[in-house]
């Protein structure tokens, strides 16, 4: 099949779809540092977890050795619906930029929730219903994943309790609906409801809020509900796990024409997408059978990965999560309130921070106009309108293809198109009236953060 002319989209049959997870970690020699306990620092084990998550999911979390994991019939039934998604050729964006590159998308937007935060919602609510629980609680940034929540416990028939990130609630009217429509409450984080949130309040009066202090609310709330765990949308391996589904599909699709990528990029805010995707590729680089040159995309606003210190902190401002080794700006940062909410979280994946560490993947940061300015680019050749975290992965893909051009090399970029924009209009309007600013923050303040990093020995 070799010289047959690729299509625009390379579908995959129904039977053709994954139905087995990848655990990246299985083929790690070196594996991420363990979780550990918030307060005493010691490994934490499966009975400490399962006060705030699901059993089942605890297993998934703390399996380092599994590298397959069974889809349930019940999910692979849900994924058919929106699933599998399109791996796109770029063609329209390539004849735009005259560039010798060959770009390729997985776009993950076709549902609902807009993003591929669905394919863990899903099995997250699947394994909490098998529970018996009543409900689940969570935090939500841009709503995305809220959103996707959302949908997945309407499925089930579970309760879904939301804290949702302030500057986006304020700024995403429309996506609360989105989650009341699937009946989901949906309360603005910091709240005074809980302890940790009023805390934060005193701490910070005006706050327009985090990812990590709505992690601490929807904890809190999880403990003190009789029948309720917390779930998490991005961050913990089993997240990445389940998001390992956009990797397999993408590597059977390029496989069906025999294409090997070159560079694989994708924007990384807790680092459960990047994770996904690139989980197959980086398996088979640790297996020493292929190379790829892999690339995780941060905003200048929260750049964890290239200006933050790889080590132990808490994975939320509340400090009632499990630490995690990771690479961090601190549990306190609390980045500016730009507009990819989606990306706006302290720390990283564990199993992606050491991969980093060991000098397997890079990372870079772009700002937000360019951003933008690469979205709109995209937007007008590729018809669709992409999130704004997806368009960090945007900007990069289109500077790797330039470079092409000036080089005359014909690599092949694959990038991991996250999601549509359609509720981030008003960053877009930002955007064109020439009012968004970019940040990123000073040396100084880093080191502030990071002072306060947990003394693990
Ligand atoms: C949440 C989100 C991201 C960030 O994903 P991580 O897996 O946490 O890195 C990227 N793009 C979109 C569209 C999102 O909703």
């Amino acid at each position: 099949m070799a010289n047959e002319k690729i299509p625009y989209k390379i579908y995959l049959e129904e039977s053709e779809m994954p139905k087995f997870w990848y655990n990246l970690r299985a083929d790690m020699k070196q594996k991420p540092a363990p979780l550990l306990h918030p307060e005493t620092h010691k490994p934490i084990t499966a009975e400490e977890l399962s006060e705030v998550f699901c059993d089942e999911l605890i297993r998934q979390e703390l399996d380092e050795s599994t590298a397959l994991i069974e889809i349930p019939e019940e999910i692979r039934s849900f994924y058919k619906m929106y699933r599998p998604s399109p791996l796109v050729r770029a063609y329209c964006l390539e004849e735009k930029l005259q560039t010798p590159a060959k770009i390729y998308y997985k776009f993950e937007g076709n549902n609902t929730s807009g993003s591929h935060k669905l394919n863990s919602a899903i099995a997250q609510a699947y394994y909490a219903k098998k529970q018996g629980l009543s409900g689940v609680t969570t935090e939500t940034g841009a709503g995305q994943w809220g959103t996707a929540l959302s949908m997945a416990c309407s499925y089930f028939g579970l309760d879904c309790k939301v804290y949702m990130v302030k500057c986006s609630y304020e700024q995403k009217p429309f996506r609360r609906e989105v989650m009341r429509t699937y009946g989901a409450s949906v309360t603005p984080s910091p709240s005074m409801d809980t302890e940790v949130g009023k805390r934060i309040l005193a701490e910070h009066p005006g706050t327009t809020g985090s990812l990590g202090c709505a992690i601490s609310e929807a904890v809190e709330v999880a403990s003190n509900t009789e029948g309720y765990r917390y779930v998490l949308g991005s961050v913990l391996n089993q997240v990445m796990l389940h998001q390992s589904i956009i990797g397999l599909e993408t590597k059977t699709a390029l496989d069906k024409y025999n294409i090997t990528p070159d560079i694989i990029i994708g924007c990384a805010g807790g680092g459960s997408n990047l994770g996904g995707l690139i989980a197959p590729f980086m398996g088979a680089k640790l297996r020493g059978e292929a190379d790829y040159r892999i690339i995780a995309v941060e905003p200048a606003s929260c750049p964890s990965f290239t200006r933050g210190a790889y080590a132990y902190d808490y994975c939320d401002t509340g400090k009632v999560c499990p630490l995690s080794k990771m690479y961090t700006l601190g549990s306190g940062f609390i980045p500016s309130a730009t507009h990819a909410g989606g990306l706006r979280y302290h720390g990283m994946n564990s199993t992606l921070s050491e991969l980093y560490h060991q000098g397997l993947m890079e990372g870079l940061t772009v700002s937000q106009t360019e951003v933008f300015a690469a979205a709109e680019q995209f937007a007008r050749v590729e018809g669709i309108l992409p999130a704004p975290e997806s368009s960090h992965a945007i900007k990069v893909a289109i500077d790797e293809a330039m470079k092409c051009k000036e080089t005359g090399e014909e690599k092949t970029i694959v990038f991991g198109l996250t999601g549509t924009g359609y509720f981030d209009m008003y960053a877009y309007e930002k955007f064109h009236n020439g009012e968004m600013g970019t940040y990123s923050p000073t040396d100084e303040e880093i080191a502030e953060s990071l002072s306060k990093l947990p003394d693990i020995k």
